[in-house]
């Protein structure tokens, strides 16, 4: 009976390389049943994860801008 009831996504920080020197930290979201990551930002949100199937709502999520952290230092890669 709860199998349409909503859940919210589980928010996970990722960093990646931007222009190949520049660290940016990324909140991405992930399904809470399945772990997916959601194909999710603030102009777009899915209802279901496309793996699973689970409801999720993204009310109430504050989204976070990509924070640049520095720079990587040459010789660190
Ligand atoms: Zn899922």
């Amino acid at each position: 009976m709860s199998r349409d009831r909503e859940k919210k996504p589980v928010p996970k920080a990722e960093t990646y390389l931007k222009y190949g020197f520049v660290m940016i930290e990324h909140e991405s979201y992930l399904c809470p049943t399945c772990s997916h990551v959601l194909n999710a930002g603030p102009n777009y949100q899915p209802r279901y994860c496309d793996q699973c199937g689970q409801k999720v709502t993204f009310a109430g999520i504050k989204w976070k801008e990509d924070q640049e952290l520095g720079y990587a230092r040459e010789g660190c890669l």
